[in-house]
């Protein structure tokens, strides 16, 4: 995380100290580098410079609409899940011809809603998905573009939750079934095909399920045009993994490279849905320690920080048992002291990382390392916590980019009985 680094013995983001950012607008906060993200885009577009190709950033990752507006005026498309992320894009000043729907069980306002935004395609994810468009489609007068999802049956080596392309997973087409589902569509009047689209997973760090998913893509796209029925993009997906300890995933270029090797000279509209890699590592969530409780004598017990940032804000250590850096924002000399670093949420499955060795007082600050990525996208506000405010920093200046929800928004739409 080259932009969040210790100056002075004080942990930056960017120009300014974390210190400084949670005095000015309290914990917990989540601190993201402008530059960062600008890094990520460019250097996953580094490897494609020449070719016919669209980067969609995947907004689930991070959907804040300032995240957004970054990557929209640098060019990039957008891979949305539900009609709230057309909305979200929208708003950011996303073009619509650059966004691709994905998604298992899209409605049909949001079918209404994408068709009217004139987006670039719908990633259809089954059959009866592919009926209700078209019907959709037809009611509006309108041709819906489509590429579907298929499931190649390859195993991600990731985590079983974020694993999408396993036969058992509920997304996509099957793979045998996809030949006759595209002739399916080839034949409806207000379907016109365009692409084909895999996603396998996320957080994959290896090469070779890419390539093996890529490997059978191409396979049925070659059997298409037998059929006459042509591709004109090719949609990879995203799930590239990132660093979260010692992980070593591909370089954009390396995978880049894998992957333009095996298009070679076709003429195809390359696809990608990168989330977490361009965002994961440019955001951190700052935390203050409440309070120490030191184990007893008995040599089971514990030591527990307890932050003020919990699950409902950093839901990916309960959910996928997920690891994520922590450290101190103004690391203290001294001997340090094994701790569970645990939120304020009546679970015991909130936690923010077991066993870390720090040198803590009451009070100080801690950053949850990479949590850019499905960190304030997941979050809820379990426990009455209103989501924790988002900052964005840029060089030595810094912009507030989502308050702090106040107790008040929290039951503002509820009702109590007549
Ligand atoms: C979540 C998702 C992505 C992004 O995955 P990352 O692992 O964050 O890159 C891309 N495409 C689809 C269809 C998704 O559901």
């Amino acid at each position: 995380m080259t932009n969040f680094t210790l100056k002075n013995g004080v942990l930056y983001a960017e120009n300014l100290a974390l210190s400084q950012i949670a005095a000015e607008f309290n914990t917990p906060c989540y601190v993201y580098s402008q530059a960062a993200l600008t890094q990520a885009f460019t250097s996953f577009k580094a490897g494609l410079v020449g070719t016919n190709h669209l980067v969609c950033f995947a907004v689930k990752a991070n959907p804040n609409i300032a995240i957004l507006n970054v990557f929209a005026k640098l060019g990039a498309g957008f891979d949305i899940v539900s009609g709230g992320e057309l909305a979200r894009v929208l708003a950011a000043g996303g073009d619509p011809q650059k966004i691709v729907f994905s998604g298992v069980g899209k409605s049909v306002e949001e079918m209404r809603g994408a068709l009217n935004a004139g987006i670039f395609c719908f990633n259809v994810e089954s059959a009866s998905e592919l009926t209700r468009l078209n019907e959709v489609a037809k009611s509006m007068n309108k041709i819906a573009p489509v590429s579907l999802r298929v499931n190649p049956n390859v195993d991600a080596k990731t985590h079983p939750y974020i694993s999408t392309g396993l036969k058992n997973n509920k997304f996509g087409v099957a793979f045998d079934d996809a030949i006759s589902v595209y002739e399916t569509a080839a034949a409806m009047p207000n379907i016109a095909v365009h692409g084909v689209d895999c996603h396998i997973g996320s957080q994959i760090t290896e090469l070779a399920p890419f390539i093996e998913a890529l490997d059978l893509i191409l396979g049925l796209v070659d059997q298409l045009e037998t059929k006459g029925i042509h591709i004109s993009h090719i949609d990879v997906g995203g799930g590239i993994g990132i660093t979260y300890a010692d992980e070593t995933p591909p370089e954009f270029t390396a995978y880049a490279k894998a992957i333009l090797a095996k298009i070679n000279a076709r003429n195809v509209k390359l696809l990608f849905e990168p989330g977490r890699a361009l965002v994961g590592n440019a955001g951190v969530l700052v935390t203050k320690v409440e309070y120490l409780k030191a184990s007893s004598k008995d040599s089971e017990a514990k030591n527990f920080a307890i932050v003020d940032a919990a699950m409902n804000d950093l839901m990916r250590p309960a959910l996928y048992d997920a690891y994520h850096d922590i450290q101190a924002v103004s690391p203290r000399i001294g001997a340090a002291v094994t701790y569970e670093i645990v939120g304020p949420v009546c679970e015991s499955g909130d936690f923010l990382g077991h066993d870390r060795t720090l040198n803590l007082a009451e009070g100080d600050l801690l950053a949850i390392m990479s949590a850019g990525a499905y960190g304030m996208s997941m979050a809820s506000n379990y426990n009455t916590r209103g989501r924790a405010i988002e900052i964005m920093v840029d060089g030595d200046e810094c912009h507030v980019i989502r308050q702090r929800e106040k107790i008040t928004d929290l039951f503002a739409l509820e009702s109590l009985l007549p």
